[in-house]
């Protein structure tokens, strides 16, 4: 192996990604006096949050009656009753102070006549326990990513925390007591490699929704966070529940807001039939996500899909009008013109359920923490890690997330992380010295696939996965899909043991960083697979066909899987917390969904 010379860089605090969760996690910590340093492939404001359209949920009450035990209660049964209950209390309460915050950092939210944040209703989002519909959808037009990353950035920034810009995390790196002590890094603009020591490291790398052929998020999705972990050989929790957005723009996958049916825009069949109406008659367009990517399905594979070959449905959104169109939803507009060539104010835009959003990630506690089953211990805390944001599983959104509540989700645990470890960490403390070994397995494994000399490119096996996934791992599935998909999925990722990587540098090399995110993809397409086909039952995002009820007694559950160097799986199980923080609401699962 080729003798690397490696950068040693020391903080209170290591925090990857930047991201909404990274970024606000960032500014937290420097504010209140902790050293922390944030680490990025991307530039800061071109993390996948800067998409973000819809909005941000919050009980503010600003336009309507609202109550976060409202929200509360709708978050769990949006979850399917797979949300850990302790964690949706926290997000929901703190939701309201960690908005205004926000605000007084400088979003510039969209305002209603009397200057209070402007709120828009999101699918599955209710007033008194599913009676009425709430209006709780805080956005700055349909560009509220956009609006708050720049702004997180900016408080960073002014508090002084160092960024460390077009930096490639690589892997975590361990003691030999299993405490997390630091991250390997790779400045792809110099060709060096770095080590970032932190008391603590925070995971915010983002989705992996990459594995997939047609996703919504950005080429950066990678889930280079869940990759790190499963190679650290901890589990990552119920993998299995990949989030269909029901409007992707056919054949591109860009994203239509859920924001468009919450401003009154509807799906429409073949026949011109507001389909939803039969699927869920009170709800209608704005059925949790679940349920309308289900119905599209439902109405395609019944021949009634539009186009050429009948394979998506329409959004219309002409009788809105032009105004409402302009003020509200400006973007969408430009992306139905450039990405389907649609004016929106004469025609429908055709749209196909598309992958959004990975529900399944690195299991925490609602600080943050990274948590183990061992042996009774169901939440036992891995000291040194932390993970948030879509990088985390903090089940809040259990087997299906509502609409608005990933950014919250980002904000709140972001912080949430920043007083935890200003609670653990004090400032400047010295670090640890390192066992001599604890970098090999890192370098070796970089240094190895830097020089992949076999016979296949990156590209196809890049693309292998995303169609096994695609075909496999879809809205729907059965037994036999899942079953032929673990035998695709698994012989693509031995199939990695043959890759090719052609050149060779340390500088921009993007043959290398490609290829290592497709190894951390990998890990997690088999974890998606492999959670999918062993669970027997239908919750949320995981639509089961030859097992279509929900089986509360065997399945409320967690599923803890780990996935070992030849591609191995292995399970194991946590307890959904059903209890909360105050017992101010106990919410009883029905013992069917009504809609
Ligand atoms: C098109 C679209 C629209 C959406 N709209 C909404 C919405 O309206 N409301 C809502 O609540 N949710 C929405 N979501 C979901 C939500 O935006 C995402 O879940 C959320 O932004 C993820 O944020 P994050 O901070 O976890 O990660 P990201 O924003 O994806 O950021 C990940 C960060 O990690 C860094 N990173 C990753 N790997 C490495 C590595 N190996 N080394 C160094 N750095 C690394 C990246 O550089 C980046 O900074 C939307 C998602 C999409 C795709």
């Amino acid at each position: 192996m080729e003798a690397y010379k490696i950068q040693q860089h020391k903080y209170d605090v290591v925090v990857v990604g930047a991201g909404g969760a990274g970024l606000r996690a960032t500014f937290g910590l420097a504010e209140k006096g902790l050293k922390a340093a944030c680490i990025t492939k991307v530039f800061p404001t071109r993390s996948h949050t800067v998409a973000a359209q819809g909005g941000i949920a919050a009980a503010l009450g600003n336009m309507g009656e609202d109550d976060w035990r409202f929200h509360f209660y709708d978050t769990i049964k949006g979850s399917d009753w797979l949300g850990d209950q302790d964690s949706i209390e926290y997000m929901c309460r703190e939701a309201i102070p960690s908005i205004l915050e926000l605000e007084h950092y400088g979003v510039p939210f969209s305002r209603t006549d009397d200057g209070r944040i402007y709120q828009r209703p999101f699918g599955g989002m209710t007033t008194h326990y599913g009676k009425g519909t709430a209006q709780r959808t805080c956005a700055a037009a349909d560009r509220t990513g956009h609006a708050i990353l720049h702004t997180l950035y900016q408080q960073a920034l002014a508090h002084d925390a160092t960024f460390f810009v077009e930096y490639f995390a690589i892997d975590l790196i361990w003691d030999n007591d299993g405490v997390c002590r630091g991250v390997l890094a790779l400045d792809m603009n110099e060709g060096t490699l770095h080590l970032f020591r932190g008391q603590s490291v925070v995971l915010a790398t983002g989705g992996y929704g990459r594995a997939y052929f047609s996703a919504t998020s950005a080429h950066t999705c990678t889930g280079d966070g869940g990759g790190m972990v499963l190679r650290s050989g901890l589990a990552l929790q119920d993998m299995e529940f990949v989030q269909f957005h029901p409007t992707g723009i056919y054949g591109a996958g860009c994203l239509i807001t859920e924001g468009v049916r919450g401003e009154g825009g509807y799906l429409t069949n073949a026949k011109g039939e507001r389909f939803m109406e039969r699927y869920a008659p009170s709800a209608k367009d704005l059925a949790s996500r679940d349920v309308v990517s289900r119905a599209m399905t439902m109405e395609i594979r019944e021949g009634r899909g539009v186009g050429e070959h009948k394979d998506h449905v329409h959004l219309n959104l002409m009788h809105l009008g032009p105004e409402v169109i302009h003020e509200r939803l400006p973007g969408i507009a430009e992306s139905a013109r450039i990405f389907a060539g649609v004016d929106v104010t004469k025609e429908p835009i055709p749209v196909l359920p598309t992958v959004h959003y990975n529900m399944g990630g690195i299991p925490t506690n609602y600080h943050g923490e990274v948590v183990q089953k061992k042996g009774d211990d169901v939440d036992a805390v891995v000291p040194g890690l932390f993970a948030i944001g879509e990088a985390a599983c903090v089940s809040v959104h259990g087997a299906n997330r509502l609409g608005s509540n990933s950014l919250l989700d980002l904000v709140v645990f972001g912080r949430a992380v920043s007083h935890r470890c200003a609670e653990l960490i004090k400032p400047g403390t010295a670090h640890k010295d390192l066992p001599s070994s604890a970098l090999d397995q890192a370098l070796a494994r970089f240094d190895g696939l830097r020089n992949a000399n076999g016979g296949t490119p990156t590209a196809k096996i890049r693309a292998n996965m995303q169609r096994t996934m695609q075909d496999d791992a879809a809205v729907f599935r059965t037994s036999e899909s899942l079953k032929a998909g673990c035998g695709k999925i698994s012989q693509v990722f031995d199939s990695f043991k043959d890759v090719r990587v052609s050149d060779r540098s340390m500088v921009w090399n993007s043959d290398l960083i490609e290829t290592l995110e497709l190894s951390n993809l990998l890990g997690q397409a088999v974890a998606t697979m492999y959670s999918a086909e062993q669970r027997h039952e239908s919750r949320g995002a995981h639509a089961h066909e030859d097992y279509p009820e929900r089986d509360d007694h065997n399945w409320q559950k967690h599923t803890m899987v780990s996935v070992d160097e030849s591609g191995k799986t292995s399970f194991d199980f946590r307890p959904v917390h059903m209890y909360t923080l105050t017992n101010e609401v106990e919410v009883v699962p029905p013992k069917k969904r009504v809609y």
